[in-house]
C-alpha cells in the first residue's frame, strides 16, 4: 500500500525506481485481468484500443530506464509509462472495494488480485504501447546516456560523455544524453558530495583525450551514492525526513564538517542550483 502523503514534488530517478520496486511484485508475471481508462488522454492521448491491447496479456517484467517505466508484454508490445510532474500509483487488492478517487485515471486489475491505480492531478504523465521496433526508435529512449546505477557508469564513462563540453558541469549532468535520469536535486547533491563547483566547465573533469581526472571518478561515485541513499529512503517511506546536503537550503550553513560556508543559489539553464562556494571548486 502506498501512502499519499509520502510523494515528493517532481519524481526523479529514485522516486521512479521505488515505484518500480513496488509495482514489480504485483505486476510482473501477472495478467492484466481488467483495464479501466477513465479519460481519453493524459499529457497525450492514450493509444488506440489501449485497454483492449493490454487485457489478457501478461506483464513479463517491470523495468526502468531513466525516469520511464517499461512493462514488456506477452503480446510483444511494451507498455511505456512516465509519471510526469504529479503521477503516482496506488496498489490495493480487489476485495478492498476502494471507490475511485479524484484524478484516478487508469486502473489495472492484475490476475494476482492486486489493483494498480494511476493517479495524476496535473496530467503531465503518459502511457503508450510500443512495438519492439518503435521502442528501439523512440526519440528519447534511444538517445539516453548510461544508467547511473549500472556497472557501465563510472568515472571513465562520465569523462568520455563530457569531453570537450564547455557548458557548466551542473548543466551537463542534467543532459539526459550524458547520464540517464539524473535530475535537478540529485545533480546538486552529488556535486556537493564530490566537492565540485556546479559552475566549472564540464570538460574540466576529463583530460583533453577524454580520460577521467580524479574529479570524474569522485563525481561518478557521488552520483551513485546520493541516488542509492535516496532510493533507500524512498523504499523506507521516510522521504520527508530526507536531509538534503544543499538542495533548497539557500542561506543555511554548509553541512560539510569544518567547512563553515553558506549554501548559495544560482540559476543555470533556467533551473535553481544550490551549492557551497567555499568547499565546491
Ligand atoms: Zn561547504
Amino acid at each position: 500500500m502506498y501512502h499519499r502523503g509520502l510523494k515528493s514534488a517532481v519524481p526523479e530517478l529514485p522516486e521512479v525506481e521505488s515505484v518500480r520496486r513496488r509495482l514489480e511484485p504485483v505486476m510482473a508475471r501477472q495478467r492484466f485481468a481488467r483495464v479501466t481508462v477513465r479519460r481519453p488522454d493524459l499529457r497525450s492521448p492514450f493509444p488506440k484500443r489501449f485497454a483492449a491491447r493490454l487485457t489478457g496479456e501478461t506483464a513479463l517484467a517491470v523495468e526502468r530506464r531513466a525516469k520511464y517505466l517499461l512493462v514488456p508484454l506477452s503480446s510483444g508490445e511494451t507498455l511505456l509509462m512516465h509519471l510526469g510532474m504529479s503521477g503516482w500509483f496506488e496498489v490495493t487488492r480487489v476485495q478492498d472495494d476502494i471507490r475511485p478517487a479524484r484524478h484516478d485515471h487508469v486502473v489495472f486489475e492484475m490476475s494476482s488480485g492486486h489493483v494498480v491505480t494511476f493517479n495524476d492531478p496535473r496530467r503531465f504523465g503518459f502511457m503508450d504501447l510500443l512495438s519492439k521496433r518503435a521502442l528501439k526508435a523512440h526519440p528519447v529512449l534511444a538517445s539516453l546516456g548510461p544508467e547511473p546505477l549500472s556497472d557501465a557508469f563510472d568515472g571513465r564513462a562520465l569523462a568520455r560523455a563530457v569531453r570537450g563540453r564547455k557548458t557548466p558541469l551542473k548543466v551537463a549532468l542534467l543532459d539526459q544524453r550524458v547520464i540517464a535520469g539524473l535530475g535537478n536535486i540529485y545533480a546538486a547533491e552529488a556535486l556537493h558530495l564530490a566537492r565540485l563547483s556546479p559552475r566549472r566547465a564540464a570538460s574540466t573533469i576529463a583530460t583533453p583525450t577524454g580520460e577521467p581526472r580524479d574529479a570524474a571518478v569522485r563525481l561518478a561515485a557521488a552520483i551513485k551514492q546520493v541516488l542509492t541513499e535516496a532510493i533507500a529512503r524512498q523504499t523506507a517511506k521516510t522521504y520527508r525526513s530526507a536531509r538534503f546536503r544543499v538542495y533548497d537550503r539557500e542561506g543555511d550553513p554548509c553541512r560539510r564538517r569544518s567547512c563553515g560556508g553558506t549554501i548559495e543559489r544560482l540559476t543555470q539553464a533556467g533551473r535553481s542550483t544550490f551549492y557551497c562556494a567555499d568547499c565546491q571548486r
